[in-house]
């Protein structure tokens, strides 16, 4: 079974660029029948906040991407030391004593001499007991992870492509700290193997930690996961911004953004598929391929995102949106009222005018005598199936007026606007008294 997960680390709230790896990461698992998992990334204690945690969880769901299980990394420590144990046991993982400036010297001294900064594996030639004087001394380790430099570190990835590294050309990863704490790749590969996680989509500000988990988790005795890394989001002005960085759920929920508009655009955002305003799951599910996905770095436009919200909420159905929609407001009312919308929070202005009271222009004699021959027209006709084209049609015979003469004062005396949803939907909604009422106030 396909099993993906995303791995937030509750330092922070979602915002859009991990938010669209959470989509990618639930479609990839929907496509194939599969799990989509959460991974809550909080071994840093001093950073996670379990308001983040609750936030992230809250936004998933807003988002319609529940979550088929949860792990979090504080929970499984023990798991952490065991692997490492283990690890250290085969020989793959040795103690370091260099201090940061001693590093940081070494690597000055190499891109000095035009090399590239590889840590030397100084640490990896030291004697029983050199290290047991380091550590009379009072040096405690931190802890590197020995690359196998005759194991060439390939994989076809899902985006990229065949993908190849030289494990002697990077530097024996640190895996833990002196004082204990644990860096992201250890712990994550082995999450990965427990959860039993079978594709691992993320950024490509991630491909060089796959080449390096890869021999984790082969050093681990397991099959790594297939890997796909996408390129990463950029604002619309090319760069990441710092916008982009912060804009989260609560901020485009505010600004009324729907969850289906955000989904459809994140969906297909740098794929050479077209953005299009989608409003059913499926039909994102069913599209969503890998193989679509470029290169290039994803530009996301905010501006973009509002059109697209309008088109769908134009096409979003009254059931899905009747607890957003203001007190009394039916089905008809939606209806007519949903293609004026460019934001559902707008339904209310709309609404408050089929309720009213309204606030009619004031109208020069000729129309005020024209709005009474409408307001008698109405009250004479009756109400029938469809009493705007009533109405109008009988307007149109009686008084000779077409066009914007014949249906704006009746517009603006009806709703006090010069624009709105049609008004063969409006006027059923207002209701032949209050119709009649507006009509002879207006032409008072
Ligand atoms: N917590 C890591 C991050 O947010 C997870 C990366 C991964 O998907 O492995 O970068």
């Amino acid at each position: 079974m396909v099993t993906t997960r995303f791995a937030p680390s509750p330092t922070g709230r979602l915002h859009v660029g991990n938010i669209r790896t959470a989509l990618h990461n639930w479609l990839l698992a929907k496509k194939q029948g599969g799990r989509f998992l959460l991974r809550i990334d909080d071994t840093d204690a001093e950073r996670s906040r379990e308001e983040y945690v609750e936030a992230i969880r809250a936004d998933l769901v807003w988002l319609g991407l529940e979550p088929d299980g949860e792990e979090r990394q504080s929970a499984r420590f023990g798991h952490y030391e065991a692997g490492f144990a283990a690890l250290r046991e085969a020989g793959r993982i040795y103690p370091c004593y260099e201090t940061a400036q001693e590093l940081e010297l070494k690597r000055k001294v190499l891109l000095g001499r035009g090399l590239p900064p590889i840590y030397d594996r100084a640490a990896l030639a030291l004697g029983e007991a050199e290290r047991a004087e380091k550590e009379a001394a009072g040096i405690a380790p931190h802890w590197r992870f020995r690359l196998d430099h005759d194991a060439a570190i390939e994989w076809d990835d899902g985006i990229r492509g065949p993908q190849h590294f030289n494990p002697a050309q990077m530097s024996d990863p640190v895996v833990r700290r002196a004082d204990g704490s644990w860096l992201y790749m250890l712990p994550s590969a082995l999450d990965d193997i427990e959860m039993g996680v079978t594709d691992v989509l993320r950024g490509e500000d991630h491909v060089s930690n796959t080449a390096l988990q890869i021999q984790m988790f082969e050093a681990m005795g397991a099959k790594p996961p297939r890997f796909a890394h996408e390129a990463l989001l950029t604002g619309s002005e090319g760069k990441l911004s710092k916008r982009l960085g912060s804009l989260g759920v609560a901020d485009l929920r505010e600004a009324g953004i729907e969850p289906e508009a955000l989904v459809a655009l994140l969906a297909r955002l740098g794929t050479s598929l077209p953005v299009e305003p989608i409003a059913e799951r499926e039909v994102i599910v069913e599209s969503f391929d890998l193989s679509t996905f470029g290169r290039a770095p994803a530009r996301f436009d905010e501006a973009e995102l509002h059109r697209l919200n309008a088109q769908i909420v134009h096409r979003l159905p009254f059931a899905r949106v009747s607890h957003l929609l203001p007190q009394g407001m039916g089905e008809a009312a939606w209806e007519a009222i949903r293609p004026n919308l460019t934001h559902i929070n707008e339904a209310a202005d709309w609404w408050r005018i089929i309720t009213g009271p309204v606030e009619a222009p004031a109208f020069d004699e000729e129309t005020r005598a024209y709005l009474t021959a409408a307001a008698d027209t109405l009250a004479g006709d009756g109400w029938g199936e469809d009493p705007w084209h009533a109405l109008t049609g009988a307007l149109k015979t009686t008084t000779g007026r077409k066009g914007k003469a014949l249906f704006l004062p009746l517009r603006q005396a009806l709703t006090g606007m010069d624009h709105g949803p049609d008004m063969a939907q409006v006027l059923p909604l207002i209701g032949r008294h209050e119709a009649l009422a507006r009509l002879r106030a207006a032409a008072r």
